[in-house]
């Protein structure tokens, strides 16, 4: 509940500045004021009921009007509930489709007995499926944070940690620039990048945000989606194989750096009825398989298309990133493979583990090894990029 009423402190006027401010006067589109970029992430989705604690001052906002609606200090773990035609936080009702605290400090979010931490602000919706969503407003700075430590290990040489944190400042900006006109720029799972808030910071990754501070990559004088996977096996992926974009600096490398990585090779034997029952959920109609079988290849090697046939004589065509789709991306780890029929059984037996497009982290790990720096690094994997201020943007438009 809400306890003490202490007065709004500067410092709290400061926290409101610097990220309410530019987020309500931008709508969460680029375009920095003294510097300061905002990123909203769904960090809770589709929740029927949650809990919100908050450390230190805070302001409880209707955004859309801003009005007041509550003030406090320290809000204890307290839970929130769609309504009809609100939102409820523990025993109040606020007649409002979306609520947004500010807190002093940082909150906390609890779910399935978990608590996350995260800086900057959070708006509550309240959905038309009546279900709460949680959008997590906060520094672009403090976002990569809170990603890092997801995506490469804090005990990694620095320069392949900086070279991370550059590419994902560059995915977030160029996410925020697709999505300003929606309710929130990314998720935070591995649909965007998976981000931990204020729980998954560690020394070294802060290290890296601070030391590239504001740096991103562009092409052309466009913001790049610098995709980036965990190893891509000895050669990167054009992207245009993967996702509708055909840009010079993702067309894929020869990557010699990420043969120390374990998830170089790889083996996975699967049930032949598994995957036609995976094949079929999915709205592929096929019986009990007989044969699967790479019909052709992207230029890095990676599995094009699939003829899967059954032992009836049904034949179907599948492209390699539909089939890693179906069969789940984390049970095959990439569509550099060959397979191996074994009668009732096949073995996949690929190397790398990811989409392949972009920065191979592998790869970037083992030119830091060999002092490499991260602008080499960057370099190496986005051909062709130059590496800028974000606050250049607004320059760009
Ligand atoms: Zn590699």
């Amino acid at each position: 509940m809400v306890v003490g009423m202490k007065p709004v402190s500067r410092t709290m006027a400061v926290v409101f500045l610097a990220v309410i401010g530019p987020a309500l006067a931008w709508g969460g589109a680029v375009t920095p004021r003294q510097g300061d970029v905002a990123v909203r992430i769904a960090v809770l989705k589709d929740a029927e009921e949650a809990a919100i604690g908050i450390r230190g001052e805070y302001i409880l906002m209707d955004p859309l009007s801003s009005r007041e609606l509550d003030r406090g200090f320290h809000l204890r773990k307290t839970a929130l509930f769609p309504e009809k035609n609100g939102i409820r936080l523990g025993a109040r009702s606020f007649p409002l489709k979306r609520i947004r605290f500010v807190p002093q400090e940082y909150f906390s979010l609890f779910r399935d007995r978990q608590e996350r931490k995260y800086r900057g602000v959070v708006d509550v919706f309240l959905t038309p499926e009546r279900r709460l969503l949680f959008v997590n407003t906060v520094d672009l700075e403090e976002y990569i944070k809170g990603v890092l430590y997801h995506e490469v290990s804090h005990r990694w040489p620095l320069e392949a940690i900086k070279a991370q944190a550059v590419a994902v400042r560059s995915y977030a900006i160029y996410q925020v620039q697709q999505n300003k006109n929606k309710d929130y720029d990314m998720t935070n799972d591995i649909y965007s990048q998976v981000y931990g808030g204020k729980t998954s910071e560690r020394y070294r990754t802060n290290l890296a945000v601070q030391r590239t501070r504001g740096e991103i990559l562009i092409f052309k004088e466009k913001v790049l989606p610098a995709y980036y996977h965990a190893t891509c096996g000895g050669a990167t992926e054009n992207v245009k194989e993967v996702w509708k974009h055909d840009l010079y600096p993702l067309k894929g490398v020869r990557c010699p750096f990420c043969s120390h990585s374990p998830h170089y090779s790889w083996k996975k034997n699967f049930q032949l009825k598994a995957i036609q029952e995976k094949l079929n959920k999915s709205g592929y109609k096929i019986g009990l398989i007989k044969n699967i079988e790479v019909r052709d290849r992207t230029l890095s090697g990676r599995v094009k298309t699939l003829d899967i046939t059954s032992r009836d004589g049904e034949k179907i065509s599948i492209s390699g990133k539909a089939f890693r789709d179906v069969i789940g991306p984390n049970e095959l780890r990439s569509n550099d493979y060959r397979v191996v029929m074994k009668g009732y059984y096949c073995d996949f037996i690929g190397k790398g583990w990811g989409h392949g497009v972009g920065l191979c982290q592998w790869g970037a790990m083992g030119m830091a090894k060999q002092q490499h720096t991260y602008d080499e690094i960057l370099m190496y994997y986005y051909p062709g990029t130059q590496m800028v201020s974000v606050r250049s943007l607004e320059a760009l438009k």
